[in-house]
C-alpha cells in the first residue's frame, strides 16, 4: 500500500480556514498539511490544481443490506460501501435492527456479522430499539459499552417499527441517565394511518397519491412532542431527515428554550419536490417521509445555511426499481431512495455553486458536524495531522450529469437522473488508501473497520 501521498496544490479544506496548497499522509492518518510540502520520500502524488480538498464525507444515516421485517433491499456490506467509496463518503453510520426476541448486544452482533469482510469504507452502527420491557431500561447501557451509543426509535410505522409516547419516555429517561443520543423518526402515527385510509376508501392507491398520506403536519406535530418529551428526560433528541421547513422551526425554537434536540435533513428533501409525484416515475421518490411542496426545500436550505440544521445524511436505500414497480400502489411500496453516490456532487452543485451556503458550510453537515455529534472527532471530518487520512479530491471544473449507468449500487435506477452537476470526485482516500479514482471502485472489500464510539464530551 502506499505509505505516504501527496495531494499537492488544492484548495483545502480545513478547520483553520480554506487555503491553497499540500495534505501529506502517512500510513492511515494525515501527517502534515501546508504549502509546498516536500515531495521526497513519496509513493504517490496527487496534482489537486484546480480541485477542492475536503475531508471524507461522514453519512450519519444509511440503510446498507436494509431488512425491515417487511421489506429486504438487495444490496449487500460490499456493494453498499463501494458506492460510499466513489461518492467521498469514507464513514457511513447504518442501523442494527433489535428483530423480536433479540437483545441489544445480539442486534449488534448480527450485524456485525452481515458486514464481516465486505465493508470498504469505516463504518459504525445505531441500533434501532424495538423493544424495551418495564423494567429493563438498563439495557440501554449496553449500547454505550459496544461503542454504539445511540437509541433509533420511530413514532410510526406499526406493528414493526412503532414506539408510543410511553415507551418514547422511558427510552428517553433510560438515554438521559446513561448518555445515549436517541435519533428520532418523528411522524404522528395516527395522522399517517387516518390519511392512509382514507386514501384507500377512496381508491386513490396509486403512486401519485404518496405524499398526501403523510402530512407535512404529522412531521412537525410529531417533532414538538418529541422536543417536549425529550425536555422532559432531560435526554439528548436527534430528529433524523427533517423534510418541512417548519419542522426545523419547532425544533429550534425548543433549542433557545434550552432543550437538546438536533436537526437532520437530506438532499432529496433540499432538492427534489412533490411535483415529481405526478410525473413520469413516481416509484423513484417513494420514501418516507415523503417529497414536499418546493417552497419547503427553500426553507430547508435558509435553516441549513444559518445553522438551524446540523447534519446532512443521506438515507440511503437500494431498493431495486423491480421492487418499487411491483404494485404501483403507495402503501405496498417501499420506501427509500439510493443517494450515497450523489450526495456531494448534488450538495455542490446546488447548495456551493448555486450560493446556498459555502463550502465551510457544506463540510460542517456533511463531515464535521456528524464526526462530532457521533463520537468520532476529530479522527473523522477534519483536515489536521493526526486524523485519519479520509480524503476527497473534488473537481469543480467538470460539468456533468447524474446517471444510473455511472453508480455502482444495484437498484437500477437513481432519482436525480439527467440533473445537471458541476464537479466530480478524482480521488479518494480512506485511511491513506485509495478507495476510488475517477468514478472507479479501487478499495478493498473488508478493509472498513467497525468505529467503537463514546459520546462522552460530545
Ligand atoms: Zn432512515
Amino acid at each position: 500500500m502506499s505509505d505516504r501521498i501527496l495531494i499537492r496544490n488544492g484548495l483545502v479544506v480545513t478547520p483553520a480556514g480554506t487555503f491553497r496548497g499540500d495534505v501529506m499522509t502517512h500510513g492511515e492518518e494525515i501527517l502534515a498539511i501546508g504549502e509546498a510540502l516536500p515531495m521526497s520520500q513519496v509513493d504517490e502524488v496527487i496534482d489537486a490544481d484546480g480541485c477542492l480538498v475536503l475531508p471524507g464525507l461522514v453519512d450519519p444515516h444509511v440503510h446498507i443490506q436494509l431488512d425491515t421485517g417487511i421489506y429486504q433491499t438487495k444490496d449487500d456490506w460490499g456493494v453498499g460501501t463501494r458506492a460510499a467509496a466513489c461518492g467521498g463518503v469514507t464513514t457511513v453510520l447504518d442501523f442494527a435492527t433489535q428483530f423480536p426476541g433479540q437483545t441489544l448486544e445480539q442486534a449488534l452482533e448480527n450485524r456485525w456479522n452481515e458486514v464481516d469482510g465486505k465493508a470498504a469504507v469505516d463504518y459504525g452502527l445505531h441500533v434501532m430499539v424495538t423493544d424495551l420491557p418495564a423494567g429493563e431500561e438498563d439495557e440501554l447501557r449496553t449500547l454505550v459499552r459496544l461503542g454504539a451509543p445511540e437509541a433509533k426509535v420511530y413514532t410510526t410505522y406499526r406493528p414493526n417499527y412503532y414506539m408510543d409516547d410511553d415507551r418514547l419516555l422511558r427510552v428517553f429517561k433510560a438515554a438521559a441517565k446513561h448518555g445515549i443520543l436517541v435519533m428520532v423518526h418523528a411522524e404522528n402515527d395516527a395522522m399517517v394511518s387516518a390519511a392512509t385510509e382514507r386514501l384507500i376508501a377512496a381508491g386513490k392507491t396509486s403512486l401519485r397519491y404518496h405524499a398526501q398520506a403523510r402530512p407535512m403536519l404529522a412531521e412537525q406535530e410529531a417533532a414538538h412532542r418529541v422536543a417536549f418529551l425529550a425536555a422532559e428526560a432531560g435526554a439528548r433528541a436527534y430528529v433524523v431527515h427533517n423534510s418541512t421547513g417548519g419542522t426545523t422551526e419547532i425544533l429550534a425554537e425548543a433549542r433557545r428554550k434550552g432543550i437538546n434536540v438536533i436537526s437532520e435533513t437530506c438532499p432529496q428533501y433540499l432538492i427534489l419536490d412533490d411535483s415529481l409525484y405526478e410525473g413520469e416515475h413516481p416509484e423513484w421518490v417513494i420514501l418516507q417521509p415523503p417529497l414536499r411542496p418546493r417552497r419547503e426545500g427553500a426553507k430547508l436550505w435558509s435553516l441549513l445555511a444559518s445553522g438551524e440544521i446540523s447534519t446532512v445524511g443521506t438515507d440511503h436505500c437500494d431498493y431495486t426499481l423491480e421492487q418499487k414497480v411491483s404494485t404501483m400502489k403507495f402503501p405496498s411500496t417501499p420506501g427509500g431512495i439510493p443517494g450515497l453516490e450523489t450526495s456531494l456532487p448534488l450538495m455542490y452543485t446546488y447548495g456551493v455553486a448555486a450560493g446556498r451556503i459555502s463550502l465551510e458550510r457544506l463540510v460542517e453537515v456533511m463531515s464535521t458536524n456528524p464526526a462530532r455529534i457521533f463520537g468520532m472527532f476529530p479522527r473523522k471530518g477534519t483536515i489536521i495531522p493526526g486524523s485519519d487520512a479520509d480524503l476527497v479530491v473534488y473537481d469543480p471544473r467538470h460539468k456533468g450529469q447524474i446517471s444510473v449507468g455511472r453508480l455502482h449500487t444495484v437498484g437500477g435506477y437513481t432519482p436525480y437522473e439527467g440533473m445537471g452537476v458541476q464537479g466530480t470526485i478524482r480521488v479518494v482516500l480512506s485511511r491513506g488508501k485509495p478507495v476510488c479514482r475517477d468514478g472507479e471502485f479501487v478499495g478493498d472489500a473488508g478493509r472498513g473497520r467497525y468505529l467503537e464510539r463514546s459520546l462522552s464530551g460530545s
